[in-house]
């Protein structure tokens, strides 16, 4: 037969084409020197580079790209695999995909040959979790299969789909904890978690930076991926702890977030099931679905704002790569179901005995591969669901609101008391694809007027349900563990207000949309400056560092630097060390419990990073303070100032239940004392805090200590979350200075740098570090 019509035969097979030109595909053990799962192997981050580097030369159904450096300078990945003729072609697949996507750029007619030719665009991003470790080597399994093209299933999902794999969200991570455990084999800290947070600045926070895009693996893939492409699904790749199910996959638990389209919620449950359903066909033990996370914040979950499908997926974990032996006694319950019993969620059980990375590996692929194989099985009943998105943005309004309390615009003034939040407040929402325009005449809103040429996001557009989100008060429903029980916690937080995070004044328009002009041309992001304190010599300022990790300490870090104030980071034997006036003007104590600053990490450690600070520690701390310097104390850390300081200030949180007083990651309004240096810089128009079960306090000794902002003397200071029991706050001190010898402690309530968002709040630590403000 001539070549090519052997070729056309084979592909008429759905064979593999080979070509003289193509090398063979490199196996995943080729370039690892081990099976992917293997017990106690973890690949580095070049390795992973090399292996995607050769299947890319070696494949013609996987192109590899680098979208950029991370923040410790390693290069971020992602591999599109689809069949070759799709590749060479991405452009055009890119353009249906917009023309699905906005009903604005199709003609009449063409929708039913866009939903022919169009491919599910499917986004699997893997190990942004960096001790999750199946999540290193998952992508290897997947991207050998599907390149191998050895099955039906593969060559079906490669017809029909376009995979965009991120084989690490966090690549630094992937070093940073396979370093470490490849420095403890064989110590009493194998299988343990680093003393470091695993991404530079955020830690596990990584995965709650999905709207504000504080730092650059976020936007590689916000910017690269989903702002191009927005995937119909995607497939973020998890673990959970190892003593319940051995997998979950959605349907979520309740609550949802009221703005996201149903079709992605029931697109979500009917993926999730189907997917647990084939799971559970071969064999598989232990799927949990309905249970633990819910679907609340858009802090984890950009896709639902954004027409896609949210399939999380948390595998049960080992030891890192190191294997447990569990028996079914020692199964424990899980949010939503016991992992001893059978139930409709969980139908089921696994039956305890070894788990290790091998079978992490493997439900993780499994997994994936369901979900492919679903996705590929329906591409139409995908593509039809994901154009009515569109149509449904741009409606007139929310028929899924009950009472349909939605606004139909919001106003932003130009003039504001803090620039760079306005300047950010804008940059945030069209980097999440929002339209921002002007408003052409007048605005009165609430016996308000805005001038003509004010900023104006109307709900009605493409991403209007999303910028609604972020704008809006969030109500959290009043969930109880049972009628009449303890409050159902959410899976993270509660609110994610812009305005009253950021400290910007917004007004929500009802009735018509006022005009506006076409969208404004996009606004860069402020140069964040703090004057007195950026570039500049100003105070000697230390950051107190636990190799009990805080992702607080993390954000405080990320905080100075993206405002470019210098620190040094200050260990526990620094301090313990004392004559701390002698380098330091202030410390920071990020937010930590008093107890893991007190005693650090525990006996398992290497030596040179046990225990905390100590009596020593605090004894240097007191020493510092009443030389005459400062200490700020951050949420929890306040515990821990009260009690070493010996402060006149009682924490009154500390002995209320949650039964009483509940508020798990909420914005909460205060009274401030102008007058108070320390607040000599705030502008928000409505000062709010970042209250997360926070401490609250009594001063004893007024002669020594200030209250700076305390919560309203009558009513429910809940702005935006959800707050049980807001009375018991009535009156009682959220920000208090304290004077100690010749220096002085500053008490912070709640968290004024909130995951790097509360720009309304950090004017009071610049003011209460001091700083020097020329005339
Ligand atoms: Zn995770």
């Amino acid at each position: 037969m001539p070549r090519l019509l052997a070729a056309l035969a084979l592909l008429a097979l759905g064979a593999p084409v080979v070509t003289a030109q193509t090398r063979p595909i490199p196996s995943p053990e080729s370039v690892l020197g081990f099976v992917p799962g293997a017990d106690r192997q973890l690949p580095t981050w070049q390795q992973v580079i090399d292996y995607f580097t050769r299947l890319d030369a070696a494949s013609p159904r996987v192109s590899v790209r680098t979208l950029g450096k991370t923040v410790l300078g390693r290069p971020f990945l992602v591999a599109y695999i689809a069949d070759s003729s799709t590749l060479a072609n991405l452009e055009r697949y890119r353009t249906i995909q917009r023309k699905l996507a906005d009903p604005r750029l199709r003609a009449a007619g063409e929708l039913e040959q866009l939903i022919r030719d169009g491919k599910n665009v499917i986004l699997i991003t893997s190990s942004i979790h960096s001790t999750e470790v199946g999540g290193f080597l998952t992508p290897f399994v997947l991207a050998d299969r599907l390149a191998r093209a050895e099955t039906a299933e593969a060559r079906s999902i490669l017809a029909n789909t376009i995979v965009m794999l991120v084989p690490s969200q966090n690549p630094d991570g992937v070093d940073i904890v396979g370093d470490w455990y490849r420095s403890t084999l064989d110590t009493p800290a194998e299988g343990s978690g680093p003393p470091v947070l695993y991404h530079y600045y955020t830690g596990h926070d990584n995965n709650r930076d999905w709207y504000a895009f504080t730092q650059p693996e976020t936007r590689y893939t916000v910017d690269s991926l989903y702002t191009p492409w927005n995937p119909q699904i995607v497939n973020d790749i998890h673990q959970q702890g190892g003593n319940s199910g051995r997998i979950f996959i959605p349907p979520y638990m309740d609550p949802i977030e009221p703005n996201i389209d149903p079709i992605l919620t029931a697109g979500t449950n009917s993926m999730g099931l189907a997917m647990a359903w084939r799971m559970t066909a071969d064999g598989k033990l232990g799927v949990a679905t309905n249970a633990s996370y819910d679907q609340w914040s858009p802090a984890r979950q950009y896709s639902l704002n954004h027409r896609g499908i949210r399939i999380l997926t948390e595998t049960a974990s080992a030891r890192l790569a190191s294997p447990v032996e569990m028996t079914f006694a020692q199964l424990g319950t899980a949010r939503g179901y016991d992992a001893k019993v059978a139930s409709w969620n969980f139908p089921a059980p696994w039956l305890g005995g070894r788990w290790g990375i091998g079978d992490i590996v493997e439900y993780q692929s499994s997994a994936s591969w369901a979900l492919l194989v679903e996705a590929a099985r329906d591409r139409t009943g995908w593509l039809t669901s994901y154009a009515a998105l569109g149509d449904r943005a741009l409606a007139a309004d929310h028929p899924w609101r009950p009472g349909n309390d939605v606004p139909s615009a919001y106003v932003i003034p130009k003039a504001q008391g803090d620039m760079q939040a306005l300047q950010r407040l804008i940059w945030t929402l069209q980097h999440g694809q929002v339209e921002v325009h002007e408003t052409r005449e007048p605005v009165t809103v609430v016996g308000r007027t805005y001038p003509a040429g004010s900023y104006l996001v109307p709900v009605r557009q493409m991403f209007g349900s999303y910028a609604n989100a972020l704008l809006e008060w969030q109500q959290y429903p009043n969930l109880r563990e049972y009628p009449g029980g303890p409050p159902k916690a959410p899976y993270d937080v509660t609110a994610h207000t812009l305005p009253l995070l950021f400290g910007v004044e917004v007004a929500a328009v009802r009735g018509a949309a006022p005009a506006a002009s076409a969208p404004i041309a996009a606004v860069a992001e402020p140069k964040y400056t703090v004057a007195g304190l950026s570039d500049g010599a100003g105070k000697r300022i230390g950051i107190y560092k636990s190799w009990s990790a805080s992702m607080d300490e993390g954000w405080t870090r990320w905080m100075f630097d993206a405002n470019r104030i210098r620190y040094t980071s200050l260990h526990d034997k620094e301090v313990r060390a004392g004559n701390l006036g002698s380098r330091y003007d202030v410390i920071i104590m990020p937010d930590q419990s008093a107890g893991q600053i007190a005693r650090g990490l525990g006996r398992t450690a290497p030596d040179s990073l046990q225990g905390g600070l100590g009596q020593e520690g605090a004894a240097a701390l007191k020493a510092f303070v009443e030389g005459g310097g400062t200490i700020l104390f951050f949420n929890d850390a306040s515990d821990y100032g009260i009690e070493v300081l010996d402060l006149p200030v009682r924490n009154f949180t500390a002995g209320i239940g949650r039964t009483e007083l509940y508020a798990p990651g909420s914005l909460l309004g205060i009274e401030v004392d102008r007058s108070h240096p320390i607040a000599a810089g705030l502008t928000a128009p409505v000062p709010t805090v970042w209250f997360e079960n926070s401490p609250t306090f009594e001063v004893t000794d007024p002669s020594r200590a200030k209250i700076v902002a305390r919560y309203q003397a009558t009513g429910d200071p809940l702005r935006s979350g959800w707050l049980l029991g807001g009375d018991k706050l009535n009156g009682k001190a959220a920000l208090v200075e304290v004077t100690v010898g010749k220096g002085r402690a500053v008490l912070f309530g709640f968290r004024p740098q909130y995951r790097g968002q509360t720009m309304s709040t950090q004017p009071f630590i610049w003011d209460a570090i001091g700083r020097t403000l020329l005339p």
